[in-house]
């Protein structure tokens, strides 16, 4: 997933990412760019900061945050 709002790039490796109800990602997000549709993780370019806390927190190192 590739996004172009203000230079920030969010990947997300789908064969890492377990799609977990209880997402750390999700819930470290602060702005709540994060959510899950049809069993997929989506991230709103419209408003991800590209702060890298997603990033950081999951378990899995399914996201993938670039500034550029
Ligand atoms: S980079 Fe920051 S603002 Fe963007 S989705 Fe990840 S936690 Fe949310």
């Amino acid at each position: 997933m590739s996004l172009g709002i203000n230079g920030v790039k969010v990947t997300i490796d789908r064969e890492k990412c377990e799609r977990s109800g209880g997402c750390f990602a999700k819930r470290a997000c602060p702005v709540r760019a994060i959510s899950y549709k049809n069993g997929k993780i989506l991230i709103d370019g419209s408003i991800c900061l590209g702060c890298g806390k997603c990033q950081e927190v999951c378990p899995n190192k399914a996201i993938s945050v670039e500034v550029k």
